[in-house]
């Protein structure tokens, strides 16, 4: 798939155009860019631009990490392609816009560290079932700002759920936020105040799995980028704070056949052999996966009892206290949510887990366990979610579905940058096995997640 660059630089200068931003994933989900000047755009983007390879083993505090190929091969070049099909404007940054990059080797063969490629490769492997599948993202996020003890929460007053409106956006933020993330076009649609003070949530319509991912890749570097601008910082960590509840990132998943037609439901108003497939491969997988759902340290300390955070590997009936809710809609709108995941996680990395999940399921015909009825948390039926990070690496370890499905080269490289943040922790935090959120966490995760 090339580019034809010379069209897409008059395309770009048409509409006034004159810094390209070129964004891509690294494997913790951290926005990498370079800005490419529109007027050079023919030379900058015909081959490249090229980076270090480097980035893929490059931790949040900035050390590049061995014990991989990468490292033994001598740091070759990364190259990356623009994919102008993700071309988004940026109408709080006039005369920008972003574009999101696929990597290379420099022998021009797709990056098998890449996670968009991983979930390239993923949704493959649902096509040739005949299958595609649908995501619909959804992201809970906190806004603060910088007081005398660094990023504190931007509101001090409780909670106002579900409400929006000048009490719990004093000074417009979010408002702002919604109407510049409308104009970018990724298919944001609305967005609320959450349970708890300064924490919101925006919904994203749903689509096939790659655009939906390369949408929550663009929302998350706006809303930060649109954030930033105002002094303030938007953080997608799951559990920022101690006493306050934790930020989700779920996803509603459902599959389509070749027409569009969704395949989760029966005709009397059940649940499809597929549905229930999907269902059984992801709790099935359920340890494993949260090691990509929730890829920190902290994620865990959000999963727990009474939380509206999952914390067993359990599924039911519109029901918010398991990891999987099947909404009551029925037709076209039947589909699952996955709550599992956290906002910190790489959404191609997150979305190629669930859906590896689900496919396990189909190919192993794996059969439903019950659904959960009532406060699902007390349900001891199904099991606890992996507590710590360290728990649910050693599963994803010890799981060959995942891996094989999702890669293994994409899967080792994040295992070696996981470990070495435990590592770091273990031996930075006087008491590593506080649920309590550390100052560790907050240099660690809260501003580039
Ligand atoms: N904040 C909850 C979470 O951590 C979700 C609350 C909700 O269902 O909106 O997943
Ligand atoms: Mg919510
Ligand atoms: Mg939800």
């Amino acid at each position: 798939m090339s580019t034809d660059v010379a069209a897409l630089r008059s395309q770009l200068e048409a509409r006034g155009i004159d810094v390209l931003r070129l964004i891509y994933p690294d494997v913790l989900g951290i926005t990498r860019s370079k800005d490419l000047l529109v007027s050079q755009l023919e030379r900058s983007a015909a081959n490249g631009p090229a980076f270090c390879q480097g980035v893929w083993v490059t931790t949040t505090r900035g050390g590049v990490l061995d014990g991989n190929d990468i490292m033994s091969s001598g740091l070759p070049d990364l190259v990356t392609r623009l994919d102008a099909s993700t071309l988004t404007m940026m109408p709080w940054e006039p005369g920008v816009a972003l574009v999101v990059a696929d990597a290379f080797n420099p022998d021009e063969t797709a990056s098998e560290i890449a996670p968009r490629s991983a979930l390239r490769r993923v949704i493959a492997q649902y096509a040739e079932l005949g299958l595609t599948p649908i995501i619909g993202p959804e992201l809970e996020f906190y806004i603060a700002e910088r007081g005398e003890r660094g990023w504190q929460r931007a509101l001090t007053r409780t909670g106002r759920v579900y409400t929006t409106g000048a009490w719990v956006d004093p000074d417009g933020t979010f408002l702002h936020l919604l109407r510049m993330l409308d104009q970018m076009d990724i298919g944001v649609f609305a967005g609320n105040h959450e349970f708890s003070p300064s924490q919101y949530e925006i919904n994203l319509w749903h689509g096939e799995a790659l655009r939906a991912a390369d949408r929550t890749f663009l929302f998350k570097t706006a809303v930060k980028d649109i954030v930033a601008r105002s002094g303030k910082l938007a953080t997608f960590l799951g559990k920022p704070w101690s006493d306050e509840g934790g930020s989700g990132f779920h996803l509603h998943f459902s599959v389509v056949d070749a027409n569009g037609r969704n395949l989760m439901a029966t005709a009397d108003g059940g649940l499809s052999d597929t549905a229930n497939l999907l269902i059984a491969g992801i709790l099935e997988n359920a340890a494993a996966l949260t090691a990509l759902t929730n890829p920190t340290i902290n994620a865990f300390k959000r999963l727990g009892p009474d939380t509206l955070a999952p914390y067993r590997a359990n599924w039911g009936h519109d029901n918010r206290s398991a990891m999987l809710r099947v909404p009551p809609e029925r037709g076209a709108g039947t589909r699952l949510e996955v709550r599992v995941g956290d906002g910190a996680a790489n959404p191609y990395l997150m979305i190629a887990a669930v859906l590896a999940a689900g496919l396990d399921g189909i190919r192993r015909q794996l059969a439903v366990p019950e659904a959960a009825e009532g406060w699902a948390y007390q349900n001891e039926a199904a099991e606890v979610l992996p507590t710590s990070l360290e728990a649910a690496l050693d599963a994803l370890d010890a799981n060959s579905a995942l891996r094989d499905i999702i890669g293994a080269p994409v899967i080792d490289v994040f295992g070696v940058l996981k470990r070495d943040e435990i590592e770091r922790y273990e031996s930075e935090v006087p008491d590593p096995a506080t649920r309590d959120v550390t100052q560790w966490e907050i240099d660690e995760y809260l501003e580039d997640y």
